[in-house]
């Protein structure tokens, strides 16, 4: 659990700073119609619907808390963080009404429903600890999910976290069998792969 409260938290930085980026940028403009040229030219479109799909990733954490009953102050504190720095944004958006157009309903951005059907593990997105898609119906099923290393992630989830966090996605997933007995395993994987140790830490450990 302290595993996946870590990357959690990772993740959950790596929204914030996307989201302070941009609203920092555009808080940079003092006129509003430069603020406007920058929302409506292809370059502004597309970096603010990257930041748009970043947003989502949060609330997908959002739900992916719920659904596993995470309840933890420096989580919730990050996500109340995001939403603060979100809404602030938002402002900066609707001076496009195209960007305003383009920005996600609130219904769709509700991840809890999700939780409904179950949480299979080998379903589960190891970034937002969301279930992925991958029945017809679901209610998902915009998004694409992709397969890692035999962990499955939302496509938006992994495309942030290798272009915001890390560069390898982080494996939560302990594997099916013997989950048990392989727990250290399981630990010297995220250990390599995704958590804070790092190449670096590696030596100093190895030098004591
Ligand atoms: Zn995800």
């Amino acid at each position: 659990m302290e595993a996946k409260v870590k990357t959690l938290q990772r993740c959950l930085n790596g929204i914030y700073k996307v989201i302070r980026t941009a609203n920092d940028t555009l808080c940079a403009i003092s006129k509003p119609s430069v603020c406007s040229e920058v929302l409506l030219s292809p370059q502004g479109t597309a970096y603010f619907s990257g930041v748009t799909e970043v947003y989502r990733v949060a609330k997908r954490v959002e739900g992916g808390m719920k659904t596993l009953s995470i309840s933890n102050e420096t989580l919730q504190h990050s996500l109340r963080d995001i939403e603060i720095i979100w809404n602030n944004l938002q402002a900066f958006l609707s001076f496009s009404p195209s960007m305003l157009r383009m920005l996600p309903a609130e219904s769709t951005l509700d991840c809890s429903a999700v939780t409904a059907s179950g949480n299979a593990q080998n379903e589960t997105c190891g970034v937002c600890l969301l279930r992925t898609p991958n029945e017809p119906n679901d209610l998902n099923d915009t998004e694409n999910s992709v397969l890692h290393n035999g962990c499955r992630y939302h496509a938006s989830c992994a495309n942030f976290w290798l272009n915001c966090v890390d560069s390898s996605l982080p494996g939560l997933i302990a594997p099916k069998e013997n989950s048990e007995t392989l727990d250290l395993e399981g630990l010297t994987v995220l250990g390599s792969n995704s958590l804070d140790t790092g190449p670096a830490d590696l030596t100093v450990s190895t030098a004591h």
